[in-house]
Protein backbone atom coordinates (compact mmCIF):
# COMPACT_ATOMS: atom_id res chain seq x y z
CA UNK A 1 0.00 0.00 0.00
CA UNK A 2 1.30 3.51 -0.83
CA UNK A 3 2.74 5.64 2.22
CA UNK A 4 -0.30 8.37 2.33
CA UNK A 5 0.57 11.43 3.72
CA UNK A 6 -2.06 14.19 6.20
CA UNK A 7 -2.87 17.24 3.39
CA UNK A 8 -2.80 19.64 6.05
CA UNK A 9 -0.37 18.17 8.76
CA UNK A 10 2.00 15.90 6.79
CA UNK A 11 1.78 13.23 9.28
CA UNK A 12 2.25 9.80 7.61
CA UNK A 13 -0.93 7.89 7.91
CA UNK A 14 -0.13 4.31 8.38
CA UNK A 15 -3.49 2.74 8.46
CA UNK A 16 -7.41 3.64 8.19
CA UNK A 17 -7.75 3.77 11.56
CA UNK A 18 -5.51 7.66 10.78
CA UNK A 19 -7.85 8.41 8.12
CA UNK A 20 -10.21 11.55 8.43
CA UNK A 21 -14.17 11.14 8.43
CA UNK A 22 -16.66 12.90 6.52
CA UNK A 23 -20.24 13.71 7.96
CA UNK A 24 -21.88 11.17 6.33
CA UNK A 25 -19.43 8.71 7.83
CA UNK A 26 -17.08 7.94 4.50
CA UNK A 27 -12.90 8.47 5.29
CA UNK A 28 -11.30 11.78 3.34
CA UNK A 29 -8.34 10.02 2.35
CA UNK A 30 -6.47 12.99 1.64
CA UNK A 31 -6.04 14.21 5.74
CA UNK A 32 -5.95 12.49 8.96
CA UNK A 33 -8.38 12.51 11.91
CA UNK A 34 -6.74 14.91 13.82
CA UNK A 35 -7.02 17.97 11.18
CA UNK A 36 -10.49 16.99 10.01
CA UNK A 37 -13.35 15.35 11.46
CA UNK A 38 -16.90 15.51 10.40
CA UNK A 39 -16.58 17.24 7.33
CA UNK A 40 -14.48 19.97 8.59
CA UNK A 41 -10.71 20.76 9.29
CA UNK A 42 -10.84 20.95 13.33
CA UNK A 43 -9.01 23.85 13.50
CA UNK A 44 -9.09 26.66 11.42
CA UNK A 45 -5.41 28.13 11.34
CA UNK A 46 -3.11 29.34 9.68
CA UNK A 47 0.09 27.68 7.45
CA UNK A 48 2.70 29.36 10.27
CA UNK A 49 0.09 28.06 12.90
CA UNK A 50 0.23 24.32 11.82
CA UNK A 51 3.81 24.80 11.52
CA UNK A 52 4.17 26.25 15.60
CA UNK A 53 2.37 23.09 16.16
CA UNK A 54 3.96 20.80 14.53
CA UNK A 55 7.30 21.56 15.30
CA UNK A 56 7.14 20.23 19.19
CA UNK A 57 5.80 17.07 17.85
CA UNK A 58 8.81 16.63 15.11
CA UNK A 59 11.41 17.31 17.53
CA UNK A 60 10.32 14.94 20.32
CA UNK A 61 10.05 12.13 17.79
CA UNK A 62 13.48 12.73 15.82
CA UNK A 63 15.85 13.30 18.64
CA UNK A 64 18.54 14.53 16.22
CA UNK A 65 16.27 17.04 14.67
CA UNK A 66 17.24 20.45 16.03
CA UNK A 67 13.82 22.96 16.33
CA UNK A 68 15.49 25.49 13.68
CA UNK A 69 15.78 21.94 11.64
CA UNK A 70 11.87 21.17 11.73
CA UNK A 71 11.13 24.37 11.68
CA UNK A 72 13.17 24.70 8.33
CA UNK A 73 11.68 21.12 6.75
CA UNK A 74 7.87 22.35 7.66
CA UNK A 75 8.41 25.36 5.97
CA UNK A 76 9.41 23.66 2.77
CA UNK A 77 6.86 20.92 3.06
CA UNK A 78 3.76 22.26 3.47
CA UNK A 79 2.93 24.67 0.90
CA UNK A 80 3.50 21.57 -1.24
CA UNK A 81 0.40 20.00 0.71
CA UNK A 82 -3.46 20.54 -0.46
CA UNK A 83 -5.00 22.43 1.98
CA UNK A 84 -2.15 25.03 1.52
CA UNK A 85 -1.71 25.28 -2.40
CA UNK A 86 -4.34 27.59 -3.15
ZN1 LIG B 1 -3.26 16.04 9.69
Amino acid sequence: MEQKFCQSCGMPMEDAEMYAVEADGSKNMDYCKYCYENGTFTADMSMQEMIDACVPYMVEHNPEMTEAKAREMMGQYLPALKRWRS
